[in-house]
Formats: structure tokens, sequence, C-alpha cells
């Protein structure tokens, strides 16, 4: 017989965003199950770049007031899950070398001097790069750790479990799984790139996908992300440089294209020439969360005790502990650090 467990909050979706909210939900004292569907931390938040991109020229402007705090919480955030998970999360790089959006150059130029000792093994001729105060993640240190910690801090996760549904009751919700049923106060949607299903009221989510691959070079040869307007580059600081990422509007599709990776991959070398590239090729896709205006989706469903934060884009791994910290004060009726109004699902009510 299913069994129905009683818990403050229930969410859907063990991604970054997921577990990050249960985490700061624990911490706020609130009883929290995340049901995820297959494996904790195996869809988006995986396969990214894991870049802390906070002035990434691509973003809209409005992400900038959360881009900025996501950032001021980072460190911490990392810290606390070492702590509770009792593994290694480090800050991989801390600097990158951007390449300005033409006409819009707001640092200095870093010198060929400059570029020389960080990253001795870039090609930049041709190209001109400004320095960012930014940091970068391995989102595999994540995928261990971040579930180990939510576990430790007392939250449960339940893996290979699909949600099916969310009924309204007095004074919360009914979540259906094929397993069990979990009565909640409140449901939080984190289902990243699935976010947009009916299921959960209809927001307009869309996956957008990205191929990412595997480049091999001297760890001392690149210390430094570096970004262009074609490809980015995140050495891991152990042999691996991270080679991203395609936009590609294909709906769920999850195939790995060698073209694709091959052509990623052959336009970074050109910026790394000592690289080499693995034979076979080391590379994967992911489905981002898209959406139509390109900023997150933070805030209360139209259905009642029911909320979404999802629609993170490009920059959900960036974002977790922000949209961790604001969510959960929406939640608790507090207001959030960051004015939450701009990321309203109010905002896609006509559409
Ligand atoms: C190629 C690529 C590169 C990226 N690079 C960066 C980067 O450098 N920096 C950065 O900040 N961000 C980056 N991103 C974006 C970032 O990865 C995403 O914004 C972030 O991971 C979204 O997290 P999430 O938890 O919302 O989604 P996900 O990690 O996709 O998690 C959602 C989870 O919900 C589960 N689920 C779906 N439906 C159900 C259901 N019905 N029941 C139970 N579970 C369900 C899924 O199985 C999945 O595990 C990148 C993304 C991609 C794809």
């Amino acid at each position: 017989m299913n069994n129905t467990f009683v818990v403050d909050v229930a969410i859907a979706g063990a991604g970054i965003i997921g577990l990050s909210l249960a985490l700061e939900l624990r911490q706020r004292g609130l009883s929290v199950t995340v049901m995820e569907r297959g494996q904790a931390m195996s869809s988006a938040s995986w396969a990214a770049g894991g870049m802390l991109a906070v002035n990434d020229p691509q973003n809209p402007p409005e992400l900038m007031p959360l881009c900025v705090s996501s950032w001021a919480l980072y460190q911490k955030y990392l810290d606390r899950i070492e702590s509770l998970s009792g593994q290694r999360v480090a800050m991989r790089t801390r600097r990158t070398l951007q390449e300005p959006k033409l006409g819009r150059i707001s640092n200095a130029l870093a010198t060929t001097a400059e570029i020389a000792e960080l990253a001795p093994g870039l090609d930049p001729s041709g190209h001109s790069f400004e320095w960012l105060e930014e940091g970068s993640v391995d989102p595999n240190d994540l995928r261990e750790a971040l579930p180990a910690s939510v576990r430790e801090a007392g939250g449960i996760l339940l893996e290979a479990t699909e949600v099916l549904g969310v009924e309204a009751t007095a004074g919360g919700v009914l979540v259906e799984t094929g397993q069990d049923r979990i009565s909640a106060g409140m449901f939080v949607n984190c289902c990243g790139a699935w976010s947009g299903s009916r299921r959960w009221g209809g927001v307009p989510v869309e996956p957008v996908k990205g191929h990412m691959a595997n480049l091999r070079c001297e760890p001392s040869r690149l210390s430094c992300v570096v970004r262009t307007p074609a490809v980015y580059l995140v050495p891991r600081g152990d042999g691996r440089v991270t080679v991203g990422a395609t936009i590609e509007h294909a709906g769920f599709d999850e195939t790995v294209h060698e073209p694709q990776i091959k052509a990623m991959l052959d336009s970074a070398v050109r910026f790394l020439p000592e690289a080499t590239i693995p034979s076979p090729t080391d590379g994967w896709i992911g489905l981002r969360p898209g959406t139509p205006d390109g900023l997150p989706i933070l805030g209360a469903a139209k259905r009642e005790h029911c909320w979404h934060a999802t629609g993170h884009y490009r920059d959900g791994i960036l974002l977790a502990p922000v949209t961790a910290r604001v969510m959960t004060q929406a939640m608790l009726g507090e207001t959030p650090d960051v004015p939450l109004e701009t990321f309203a699902p109010s905002r896609f009510d006509s559409w």
C-alpha cells in the first residue's frame, strides 16, 4: 500500500535549484522532501560549464541584481555544502578573460604580460580581453556533495520518484508520485527544462540544448576562464579544460552530435593551440531551462500553495544560492533581499 508522508515543503526536481532551496529551507527549520524522477544532479546541473558569469554581456541587464547577490553568497554556500557533506567543492578558478562586445569595454584590457602570467598557453592574436574577478566551479564536485549535504541537513531526497501531479487540499497540497503521496504545506516546481509541463500550471519554460566537451592541456598553461562570443574554456585545474557551448532549439532531444562537438573543439583549440582533443571525444549535452525573456521564473504560482523556481537558462549554477535565499524569504512571507517583481510567474499570465 502507498504511504502518505507529511512535510512543510515538497519540491519536484533535484537539480542545483531544488537541492539548494531544500538546504536553505532546512536551515530555517522547515521539513523538506525533494522528489527526483531520475538521479539527483544528473541533468543540466551536471552538464554545465560551471562559470559564475556575473558579467556575461549576453545576460539581460535585469539579471544583474540576482547575479551580484549570488556571487556575494557563493563562497559561504560552498563552505556549507563542504562542511555538511565532508566533500571538497573548490572554487576552481577566480579570474576570467572575457572578450568584450564591440564598443562595450568597461574594464581595462589585459596586457600581453598579464595574459602570459595566468594563461601562457592562450593565443590571443586578433582578440582583446578584459579581466573579470569571477569564479567557476566543477559541477561534478556538486553532483556528489550537494545531495549528500541536503540529506545531512535532515532533508529527504527521493530519487527514481517522478511527481505525477499536485492537488490542492485544505491548507496545502497533495503530491502524487508513482510510489507514495506527500502531503505538504507548499509545493515548488524546480523541474528545470521540464518545468513547462501542464502538471505545474504551464509556465513558458523550453529546453535549450547545449553541447559541451573536454580538451586536455597541461594545467599551468591556463588557470583562468576564457570567454569569447564563439566559445568558452573553463580549466578544471587537473588537465581537463571544459569547452562550451552550443545553443540549440531542438526540443527534448538529448543526442550527442559529433559534428557539433568537433566544431566547438576546433574553435577552442585556436585559442589554446597546445591542447589535445581526446579520441574518442569526451562530449555531452544538457538541456537549459529557457524562458521567453531570458529571465528566471521565481515566485508564487497561480495555484494556491504552489511556487515556481525555474527558468535559470544559462546561469543556474551561478544563481542557485540567491534563488534559494529569495525563494525561502518569499515563501516565509518575508521581504526578499532582491525584489522579485521582474521575475514573477504572473508576467506570463497573458501568454
Ligand atoms: C551546456 C550547458 C552549460 C551551462 N553552463 C552554465 C554555466 O557555465 N554557468 C551557469 O551558471 N549555468 C550554466 N548552465 C545552466 C545551468 O546548468 C542551469 O540553469 C541549471 O542547472 C538549472 O538547474 P535546475 O535545477 O533548474 O535544472 P536541472 O538540473 O535540469 O534539474 C531539474 C530536475 O528535475 C527533474 N524532473 C523533471 N520533471 C520531474 C518530475 N515530474 N518529477 C521529479 N523530477 C523531475 C529532472 O530529472 C532534473 O533532474 C548551463 C547549462 C547547460 C545545459
